[in-house]
Order: C-alpha cells, then sequence, then structure tokens
C-alpha cells in the first residue's frame, strides 16, 4: 500500500501514521522526522535544516527531494510506504512524480486530512512526542497515562521547538502559501480523498482505510 498523506501541521498525519504502520506493516516517511533526527546526531544536513526549522519556514527543496529519493529506494519501501510531509511544494511534488515513476509505484491513496486552524493551534502547542519511540500525544485530547512517560515504551515525552506558539503562526503560514496549492495538484487523480480530521482518531483512521480499502 503505497500512501501519500497531506495536510497542515497539527491535522493528525503522524498520529494516523502511528496506526496505518501496524495496519499496514509499511515504513511511515517522515521528512519532519528525518530531519529531526539530522539536528539531534548534529550531521551537516541536521545543522542546515534547523536554520529552517526554528524559523517555521520550510528546508529548500533541493535538500529535501534528495533525502526522499535516497530514502524510498531503500528495500524496506518496495512493498509500500506511507509519506508523511512530503511533498510539501509543487516543485517536491513534480520531483515525487518522477521518483515514483522511476520505481514504478502507482500511490494508491493521497488522503489530505483537513482541520480549522483554531484546532490546528490547540493541537500543535499541546502536542507531546515521545523521545524514544516517536509517539505522539497529546496534553488534553491524548494524554499519556502517566504524566511526561510514553504509554508503548516508557520513554521521556517533550515538546517539540517549533511547536511554540509564535513559530507555528509561521508554519501555518507557510502551509497557506506554499503547501495548499498542492491540493489542485493532486485533487483531480482517482486517488485523492479528503478526509474531515475533527473527528477524532478512530473515526478518522476508519474513513482512511475504508476509503483505501475502496481502491485496491
Ligand atoms: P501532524 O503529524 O499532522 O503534524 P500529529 O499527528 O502530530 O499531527 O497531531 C497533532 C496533535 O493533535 C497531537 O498532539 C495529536 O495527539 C492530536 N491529534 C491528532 N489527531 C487528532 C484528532 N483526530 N482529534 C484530536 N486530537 C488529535
Ligand atoms: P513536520 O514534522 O512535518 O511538522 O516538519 C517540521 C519541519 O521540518 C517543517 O516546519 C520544515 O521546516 C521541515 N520540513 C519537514 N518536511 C519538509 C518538506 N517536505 N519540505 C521542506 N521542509 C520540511
Amino acid at each position: 500500500m503505497y500512501i501519500l498523506l497531506m495536510g497542515p501541521p497539527g491535522a493528525g498525519k503522524g498520529t494516523q501514521a502511528e496506526r496505518l504502520i501496524e495496519k499496514y506493516g509499511i515504513p511511515q516517511i517522515s521528512t519532519g522526522d528525518m530531519f529531526r533526527a539530522a539536528v539531534k546526531e548534529e550531521t551537516p544536513l541536521g545543522l542546515e535544516a534547523k536554520k529552517y526549522m526554528d524559523k517555521g519556514q520550510l528546508v529548500p527543496d533541493a535538500v529535501t527531494i534528495g533525502i526522499v529519493r535516497e530514502r524510498l529506494s531503500k528495500d524496506d519501501c518496495s512493498k509500500g510506504f506511507i509519506l508523511d510531509g512530503f511533498p510539501r511544494t509543487t516543485a517536491q511534488a513534480v520531483s515525487l512524480d518522477a521518483i515514483l515513476k522511476d520505481l514504478n509505484i502507482r500511490l494508491n491513496g493521497v488522503i489530505n486530512i483537513s482541520v480549522p486552524n483554531e484546532e490546528l493551534i490547540r493541537r500543535t502547542t499541546g502536542r507531546l512526542i515521545c523521545r524514544k519511540c516517536g509517539a505522539t500525544y497529546h496534553t488534553v485530547s491524548k494524554p499519556p497515562k502517566q504524566e511526561g512517560v510514553c504509554d508503548k515504551c516508557g520513554g521521556e515525552l517533550y515538546q517539540r521547538d517549533d511547536d511554540k506558539e509564535e513559530t507555528v503562526t509561521k508554519r501555518l503560514e507557510v502551509y497557506a502559501a506554499q503547501t495548499k496549492p498542492l491540493i489542485d495538484y493532486y485533487k483531480n487523480t482517482n486517488v485523492y480523498v479528503e478526509v474531515d480530521g475533527m473527528t477524532g482518531i478512530d473515526a478518522v483512521f476508519n474513513t482512511i482505510v475504508s476509503s483505501l480499502e475502496k481502491g485496491k
């Protein structure tokens, strides 16, 4: 199953990817996670990406497309993957088409999760992530059983630097200007599905799965 998850920051892409990994046994390819790992390891890629991430801006296309091209050609992607947070610009979408063509892959679903801005701010500013396994929580809508501790692996939960309100506002502006236009890029394909992201985590998941299964 080859899945592309789209939507603004905080829409629930990572949360749904966690569930889709379990269901289909395919890897999640999150450019945000890849950049955060590189920042943590202080690699040249991480140092470059951090300059943009801290300001809520997009990492340049050439850098981002390069890491996705390399990642998608790995063996574990041959049976399927969940793209999360890529593409985010028209240039990235055009490059993705070329990469998929080279790999002889057709997407089964382009899922666009839509959520109003006010809720996106609530979700991002309350988001908590496990340092160890990357699981996502929310202080109000999905709290861990024990404060600050991951239910799944016992790891420490933290708030992302770019989830502070002023950076979130910038990220939402960048989304509206550079990523939202991609809806038109995919809208007329027969795999595009718009999902209401306001319906709760389980309901969103069920809608995504039924649309993917329908298209099989
Ligand atoms: P994205 O990957 O799109 O940036 P996340 O999956 O990290 O978004 O979700 C952002 C925050 O919103 C997290 O704290 C998550 O627990 C919460 N969340 C995700 N989906 C829902 C939902 N359907 N209803 C309520 N809260 C949600
Ligand atoms: P995310 O985890 O998807 O919210 O991404 C966090 C940050 O990583 C973004 O605000 C960007 O700075 C950077 N980033 C992630 N994916 C991309 C992408 N496809 N293109 C450019 N920058 C990206």
